[in-house]
């Protein structure tokens, strides 16, 4: 009824509330690194398993994505430098 989200889940994998705790404070700890970076360069693999999963951590502030967020995240640059490039030729006039 007052259960509160952590011990709920908890409660749902079977790991202890202290494992929960632990893994939402690295959690935290992680996007506050990945919040403090202003380019992130995602070149270090962090973890591997098999092809499925696959880890990356920026060389600048030490967060970790997982491959997928990697990806958009450089495509998300590309796509920002053809933007820039574009605005400076309108500008150009
Ligand atoms: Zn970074």
């Amino acid at each position: 009824m007052d259960e509160k989200p952590l011990d709920k889940l908890s409660r749902v994998t079977g790991l202890s509330p202290k494992t929960m705790h632990d893994i939402f404070q690295k959690v935290k700890a992680n996007q506050a690194l990945l919040k403090s970076c202003v380019l992130h360069e995602f070149t270090i693999e962090e973890r591997k398993i098999g092809n499925l999963v696959r880890d990356w951590k920026c060389a600048k502030c030490g967060g970790v994505v997982e491959s997928s967020h990697k990806r958009w995240y450089e495509l998300g640059l590309i796509h920002a430098k053809y933007e820039n490039k574009n605005n400076s030729a309108a500008h150009k006039g």
